[in-house]
């Protein structure tokens, strides 16, 4: 595919979309239905709809009966681990064999023309990006969204919070389940936006930004603080009246959903002239320039609300600037 019909390359080589990342239309007023309409598809397909798949195959398949959930055991612990090692290892390696290994489409559709493969660096474990972020993904953050997990499927098999069934409230959870993904956007911009706080950020937060120029294995990534702060998110499904498997689809959007941020292409090529959306510009913006888009997509728009939106244009690299001054005459202020 022509990447320059849909943006435009620096000097450097760089790729940028044209446009600007567009605010979800739930959010525009007065709503348009046509609008909201033609966002949907997309709001489900394809991302949603596999992590609804995937949770779907754990419960039939993966997760343990529930008699079994009600002792804690290194067993199904360990099991579920392994599962889900081996499924992040398969998920996220199939892009990274497929872009940056094989380098199927090149820089087509690529923010930054680096490949992490490319640059040794100080800052990562071995020099490597891909193997300081591998080992972490795997040896930290991975074991940590198993402890949430093995947690969660235990408070539902003991019966200490509401367990609500498919046949009972099959619109509630149709709901919860569309809902999800706002919980996510919400739990994430909050916990982001707080270990961006200096100390934090140096003591926890600065592991995943380590990597300026992100790629798949860059998503989990993470400081264990982070790691488990992240995945907890599926504990709302404690306190709100849910089910295992919407709980499941909520830890499923956040441990398999990280990769959209982090694919560093904007367009997955699958064939000559088919093309996967992968909405990871917002995030990558945020790796780029730090201090903007801590939340995802805007499904929520705090960042909008909060004033740290930046949309990929030059109204938007505008707004920024003139954040960083402000920030930067306060600062001044005090010293
Ligand atoms: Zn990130
Ligand atoms: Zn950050």
């Amino acid at each position: 595919m022509d990447d320059l019909k849909y943006g435009t390359r620096n000097k450097r080589g760089d790729w940028k979309p044209n446009g600007r990342i567009e605010a979800v239309p739930l959010w525009n007023w007065p709503p348009k239905l046509p609008k909201i309409l033609a966002w949907l598809p997309g709001y489900i397909w394809p991302w949603n709809a596999f992590h609804m798949a995937t949770a779907l195959i754990y419960w039939f398949y993966v997760v343990p009966d529930v008699e079994t959930m009600k002792t804690i055991s290194w067993g199904w612990a360990l099991w579920l681990y392994a599962v889900n090692a081996a499924a992040i290892l398969v998920f996220y390696g199939i892009f990274e064999l497929r872009y940056y290994i094989k380098r199927a489409q090149q820089t087509r559709f690529k923010y930054n023309h680096k490949f992490p493969g490319d640059a040794p660096s100080d800052v990562f474990w071995f020099q490597s990006q891909n193997l300081d972020n591998f080992l972490r993904s795997f040896f930290i953050t991975i074991p940590l969204w198993t402890v949430v997990e093995v947690i969660f499927l235990w408070c539902f098999a003991k019966g200490y919070v509401p367990w609500v069934g498919w046949q009972d409230h099959p619109v509630y959870l149709a709901a919860l389940v569309l809902v999800a993904p706002a919980i996510h956007e919400v739990h994430f911009f909050f916990i982001h936006r707080l270990i961006h706080w200096g100390p934090l950020y140096r003591w926890i937060h600065s592991v995943h930004h380590n990597s300026i120029n992100p790629s798949p294995w860059s998503s989990l990534s993470m400081h264990p603080v982070e790691g488990f702060l992240y995945h907890a998110v599926a504990f709302w499904h404690l306190v709100i009246p849910s089910n295992p498997i919407v709980a499941l689809f909520q830890l499923h959007v956040a441990g398999f959903g990280a990769v959209n941020g982090h694919l560093g292409f904007d367009k997955l090529e699958v064939t000559e002239d088919t093309a996967i959306n992968s909405h990871a510009y917002t995030h990558y913006l945020h790796h780029k320039y730090f201090e903007v888009n801590y939340g995802g997509d805007g499904l929520i728009p705090l960042d909008r609300w909060f004033g740290t939106w930046h949309d990929g244009t030059r109204e938007g690299d505008a707004m920024m600037d003139a954040r960083f001054q402000k920030k930067r005459e306060r600062m001044n202020a005090r010293a």
